[in-house]
């Protein structure tokens, strides 16, 4: 795979302004999905950067639901588990739950709990970093969990929302790895 390959892979998503309101440029990656060899690159350049990292994953820990597309084919790659972060009331099971500030109003997040414990070391991985709100109560269900981050990994990050300020800020020494910064 050549950077050109991956260049003309992440080129496929697409701009979509005013969705899903007025004033937003929404981050449209299907286009992308539904063309398999630049799927495969893109998923590619997702596992040899977690794979480059120091430590030893063992596990991704991935957002409803764009993060389970791109999160399922990588662990299939690295041959490593898979931690479902879901909307509430979704999952059966205990959960740890974490409720954050959206732009305008709340939302939360839940996990399972026993599936993560301290002895593990968890890549959390999302499509689009925006303001970072996600990615923090993500983070913080994780935490919940005794398990340790090693780094935030997205696929594109919107630089003029300042999520990479607000991870840094809220959480100093993880590191954050985008394909492609806008
Ligand atoms: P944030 O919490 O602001 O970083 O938003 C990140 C989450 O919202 C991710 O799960 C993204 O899929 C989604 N998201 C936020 N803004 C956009 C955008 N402009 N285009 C596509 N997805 C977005």
């Amino acid at each position: 795979m050549t950077n050109r390959d991956l260049e003309n892979a992440l080129s496929l998503i697409a701009d979509v302004p005013d969705y899903p309101k007025p004033g937003i440029l929404f981050k449209d990656i299907t286009p992308l999905l539904a063309d398999g060899p630049s799927f495969g690159v893109v998923v590619d350049a997702l596992a040899q950067s977690i794979a480059d990292l120091p430590e030893k994953i063992d596990a991704l820990v991935a957002i409803e639901s764009r993060g389970f597309i791109l999160g399922g084919a990588l662990c299939r790659a690295l041959n490593i588990g898979f931690v479902t972060v879901r909307k509430p009331g979704k999952l059966p099971r205990d959960v740890h739950r974490k409720d954050y500030q959206l732009e305008y109003g709340f939302d939360a997040l839940e996990m399972h709990k026993n599936l993560l414990s301290k002895d593990k070391t968890v890549v959390i991985v999302d499509d689009v970093l925006a303001t970072g709100g996600t990615v923090l109560a993500c983070q913080d269900l994780v935490e919940m969990s005794g398990a340790r981050t090693a780094a935030h990994l997205f696929l594109l990050e919107i630089s003029q929302l300042n999520g990479r300020e607000a991870i840094q800020r809220a959480k100093p020494g993880i590191e954050i790895i985008s394909l492609l910064r806008t």
